[in-house]
C-alpha cells in the first residue's frame, strides 16, 4: 500500500458501502469479476479503432476481447450491431445524435422533471445546446405516459429522432407504440434503456431493440457491470455509429471496461440474475406497497420495475429534507421531482426509491417491507 492516503480512502467508502441501506435507484453493486477485469492490465492498451481495423499495434489480443463483448452484447438483446466502446450512457446518447443529427435538428424527448434524463436535452447539458428539444411529460391524472399526446406533439413539430426511455418512470415503457408514433412522422427512434437494461436482459420489460433504430444504455445500473455505456442499432446504421463514437466523440476506447461489460453480458445469461432482476422488481413492489399503506403517496399508484417515486408534499416535506434527514438513519435515497413540481430539483417535492443495489445484498421481500417501515417512521417522526 503504497500510497496511504488513497487506500486509506478506498477502505473508508468500502466501509460506508457496506454500512449504508443503499435505495438509489441507478446504483448496484459490480460483481468480483467485473471489478477483477477493471483493474487489470488492459487498462494499459491503447487500441484506438475496432476489431481488426486499428491505429496501434498490438492489438490482437484486444480485439478478440472487443469482439468478444460485442457478440454478447448482440446476443444478449437480439442486435444487428452493438458498439461497446461508449464511455458511459451520457456519451453512448451523444454518439446516436452526433451520428444522424445536425446541431439544431429537432428531437421529442421526455422533459427531465417529469423522469428524463440530462443528456436528453438539459439546457445544462450538451445536448439542450446542440439541439432543439421539444419535450413530452407524464399525463397529470394518471402520471403515465400518454403516447396519444406524445403522438401529437410529434406530428405538430416533426422531430428528427424521438427518445424514448428515462430516469425516473416507474411504469413499463411500450417502445412499440413508441416506434409507431416515429414511423408515422418518419423520425428515428432511439430508446434509451439504461435504468431498465437488466430488466430487459431477462425478459421481465420489453426489449426495444426489435423496435427502436437505436438502443443506447449504460453498464453499471440495473445490468450490474462496470461504469459504461453501449449503443445497439440496426446494421445499416452501424457505420456511422462506429464513426461517430470513435473518432467522432472519443478517443481510445477503455479495453478494461470492454471486458468487464462483456463479462457482466455474460452474468446477465445466467438464471441466477433472472431471479435477481425478479426479486428487484418484486423487493421494488414490496417496499411501495407498504408505504402507500402508511398514507405515503407513490407517483402513478406503484412501479411495474425497479424503483418508485413518493410524493412528500401530503407530509409537508421536501425531497431534500426526506434525503439528509434518511441519510443520518444510513438510508440512502435521492430527491426526485415528482411530475408538475413547483419546487427546484435541488430541493424537490419527492424522493426516488430503487432497489437493484440492495437486492444485491440479497435483501428480500420481508426485508424491503421492514425497510419501508423504518422510512415510514423515521418520516412521519420528521414532520414539522
Ligand atoms: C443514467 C442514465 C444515462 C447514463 O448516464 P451515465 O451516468 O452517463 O452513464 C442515460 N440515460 C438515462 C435515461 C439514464 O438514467
Amino acid at each position: 500500500m503504497y500510497d496511504k492516503e488513497l487506500y486509506s480512502l478506498i477502505s473508508q467508502e468500502n466501509d460506508r458501502q457496506k454500512r449504508a441501506i443503499n435505495l438509489i435507484a441507478s446504483e448496484n453493486i459490480a460483481p468480483y469479476e467485473v471489478r477483477r477485469a477493471l483493474s487489470s492490465v488492459l487498462t494499459n492498451k491503447y487500441a484506438e479503432g475496432y476489431p481488426g481495423k486499428r491505429y496501434y499495434a498490438g492489438c490482437e489480443v484486444i480485439d478478440r476481447i472487443e469482439q468478444v463483448a460485442i457478440d454478447r452484447a448482440k446476443q444478449l438483446f437480439g442486435a444487428e450491431h452493438a458498439n461497446v466502446q461508449p464511455h458511459s450512457g451520457t456519451q453512448a446518447n451523444m454518439a446516436v445524435y452526433q451520428a444522424m443529427l445536425k446541431p439544431g435538428d429537432t428531437i421529442l424527448a421526455m422533459h427531465m422533471l417529469s423522469g428524463g434524463h440530462l443528456s436528453h436535452g438539459s439546457p445544462a447539458n450538451f445536448s439542450g445546446n446542440l439541439y432543439r428539444f421539444i419535450f413530452y411529460g407524464v399525463d397529470q391524472a394518471t402520471e403515465r405516459l400518454d403516447y396519444e399526446a406524445i403522438e401529437k406533439l410529434a406530428l405538430e413539430h416533426r422531430p428528427k429522432l424521438i427518445v424514448a426511455g428515462a430516469s425516473a418512470y416507474s411504469r413499463a415503457i411500450d417502445f412499440e407504440r413508441f416506434a409507431h408514433i416515429a414511423q408515422k412522422v418518419s423520425a428515428y427512434l432511439m430508446a434509451d434503456m439504461a435504468h431498465i437494461v437488466g430488466l430487459v436482459a431477462v425478459g421481465l420489460h420489453q426489449n426495444p431493440t426489435p423496435y427502436a433504430d437505436f438502443v443506447t444504455s449504460s453498464t453499471q445500473k440495473t445490468l450490474r457491470g462496470p461504469r459504461g455505456g453501449f449503443i445497439l442499432c440496426k446494421k445499416q446504421h452501424a457505420c456511422a455509429i462506429d464513426k461517430a463514437v470513435m473518432p467522432g466523440i472519443q478517443g481510445g476506447p477503455c479495453m478494461n471496461v470492454i471486458a468487464a461489460k462483456a463479462i457482466a453480458f455474460e452474468l446477465a445469461k445466467s438464471p441466477a440474475f433472472k431471479k435477481y432482476q425478479e426479486r428487484v422488481i418484486a423487493n421494488a413492489q414490496a417496499m411501495a406497497d407498504e408505504l402507500s399503506k402508511r398514507g405515503y403517496r407513490i407517483v402513478s399508484g406503484g412501479t411495474d420495475n425497479h424503483l418508485f417515486l413518493v410524493d412528500l408534499r401530503p407530509q409537508g416535506l421536501t425531497g431534500k429534507q426526506a434525503e439528509e434527514i434518511l441519510q443520518k438513519a444510513g438510508i440512502l435515497v435521492n430527491r426526485n421531482a415528482i411530475p408538475g413540481d413547483q419546487l427546484s430539483p435541488l430541493v424537490a417535492s419527492g424522493i426516488r426509491i430503487g432497489t437493484p443495489a440492495v437486492t444485491s445484498r440479497g435483501m428480500t421481500e420481508k426485508q424491503a417491507r421492514r425497510i419501508a417501515r423504518r422510512i415510514a417512521q423515521i418520516l412521519t417522526n420528521a414532520r414539522v
